[in-house]
């Protein structure tokens, strides 16, 4: 699960400057890109706030029953509110398999042209999390059988 988790952006954050260094608008910062749009949507520079603050994210973050406050910034992934729902145990993990899923969202979008809705994407965490329940420990694999129930939609 590390691997794969590794490769999110929100793992690749650089605590100096607090942003993903994947993101468009770092790229756009380097001259690598044109200009620093989040392709999705182009409401706003492609940074990681706006995989919280995305009107598609915070419909998706909203279905899930994780309230993401106004000024949210990467450094407060560890200070969402779990839901009842949704164990202590690995919640963490959890927030970032929903990272990933955004990421692969405008990932498919970007290399492919895919945009996948509301419910594909819930549907896809439901399958990653599906995928996870095989890497981890024996006595916590409940966990990810709880978090499919959330990604029913
Ligand atoms: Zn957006």
């Amino acid at each position: 699960m590390s691997t794969i988790i590794q490769t999110t952006p929100i793992y690749s954050i650089n605590p100096h400057h607090d942003q993903c260094r994947q993101c468009r608008a770092n790229l756009f910062k380097k001259h690598v890109v044109d200009d620093a749009a989040w392709e999705l949507c182009h409401q706003g520079p492609e940074t990681t706030e706006h995989f919280f603050e995305c009107r598609f994210a915070a419909q998706f973050w909203a279905s899930l029953g994780l309230q993401i406050r106004a000024g949210f910034r990467a450094n407060d992934l560890h200070c969402i509110s779990r839901p009842a729902s949704i164990p202590d145990t690995e919640f963490s993990s959890y927030i970032l398999l929903c990272c990933w899923q955004i990421w692969k969202r405008r990932n498919n979008h970007v290399f492919r042209g895919d945009t996948a809705n509301l419910q594909q994407v819930v549907r896809a965490c439901r399958e990653e999390a599906t995928s996870w329940a095989y890497r981890l420990r024996r006595d916590i694999v409940w966990v990810a059988n709880v978090w499919c129930s959330s990604f029913a939609m």
